[in-house]
């Protein structure tokens, strides 16, 4: 089969389309024919080495994949040949204490798909049956791609490790992102009024066309004093972070008292300083976030399908061009998702 392997790291790296061996699947394994697989800055620091996993090149990368079951080793009962499948992209063991009560997201010994395993920019990729999500009806590949990750991400911070009451300031941060464009949307649904920020009038007429009831510049060093100033001085109940270094400092002060900050990322940077008096005298929490459960990729990919939640696809590659989509996604010049349409 083709894939898209990293084969050497850098930024870019090198990134080429190579012939390889298919995958066989053992007892209780699944072969995915994948259709399209989303870009995301998991994929970047994979490629710059700038995770802190030792990875053995080559790799193929791409870990948001949606496709078709193509075959299933001998113990596989509930998937057959044809079955349209979105892939949890941690892979998690299924018998630690976390993963027995359905916090998959914790496991003891998952793996990143495109990471440690080899993921979805190639022709097939090979997953434990346990790591599928089925397709609702009327769902496509393309937007399943588009959202299994990102937009779990985003259910997971929402409705999983916080919780979004009707009425409450929601403050999104990066309303072009996947993360971003995903849980504006969500927290709209959920009854929020929700803020985002964009670096450009582009980005920022993207956050109200996905619902954000207003858009701050986030180019302008003191763009939380314009949070502070939507909120009537009060600040936000909770905001979704993802980008770390100094835009998280700068959240705390966009936070009303008994506020919350759900992170997931440091693109930006992963060491960063805050004040602790504000923080424990306004009784705020700061929560970390990490990947999803399936409940909320299910969640995620049914909200999907009833209309609730629309993918925000900037632009698709085809597998022969997956270094490009890598350039593309690096050029931090795009408005949602970057895919890669592989069949
Ligand atoms: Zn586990």
């Amino acid at each position: 089969m083709k894939a898209a392997q990293l084969i050497a790291h850098g930024a870019p790296g090198k990134i080429e389309l190579r012939e390889i061996p298919d995958p066989q699947p053992r007892t209780d394994e699944v072969i995915v024919q994948v259709a399209a697989c989303g870009l995301n800055r998991l994929d970047l620091w994979l490629e710059e080495a700038g995770l802190p996993i030792r990875i053995l090149l080559p790799r193929t990368p791409g870990g948001e994949v949606a496709g078709r079951v193509a075959a299933v080793g001998a113990n596989v009962q509930n998937w057959k040949t044809g079955d349209p499948v979105a892939v949890q992209s941690n892979i998690f063991c299924g018998e630690c204490e976390f993963c027995k009560r359905d916090e998959e997201s914790q496991c003891l010994s998952g793996e990143l798909l495109g990471v440690v395993r080899d993921g979805g920019f190639a022709e097939k990729v090979l997953v434990p049956q346990r790591a599928l999500v089925r397709l609702p009806a009327g769902l496509d590949f393309e937007a399943s791609a588009a959202l299994t990750l990102a937009g779990s991400t985003a259910m997971h911070m929402l409705t999983d490790r916080a919780q979004v009451r009707a009425g409450d300031w929601v403050l999104v941060i990066g309303a072009s992102s996947g993360v971003g464009s995903a849980a504006i949307q969500i927290a709209k649904q959920l009854g929020a009024r929700v803020i985002s920020t964009g670096s450009t009038e582009v980005k920022r007429e993207l956050a109200g066309k996905l619902g954000a009831d207003f858009a701050v510049d986030s180019s302008k060093p003191a763009w939380p004093v314009e949070v502070r100033r939507l909120t009537n001085k009060r600040g936000v109940d909770l905001v979704v972070e993802h980008v770390g270094g100094d835009v998280l400092p700068k959240c705390f002060e966009c936070l009303a008292r008994g506020g919350t900050i759900v992170t997931c990322g440091a693109t930006a940077g992963r060491d960063i300083s805050f004040n602790l008096w504000p923080f424990f005298v306004k009784q705020q929490r700061l929560i970390g976030s990490y990947g999803r459960n399936r409940k909320d990729l299910a969640a995620t990919l049914e909200w999907a399908a009833a209309g609730k939640l629309k993918p925000v696809i900037d632009s698709t590659f085809p597998l022969t061009e997956t270094a490009s989509a890598f350039v593309k996604l690096r050029s931090r010049e795009v408005l949602g998702k970057v895919l890669v349409r592989v069949s």
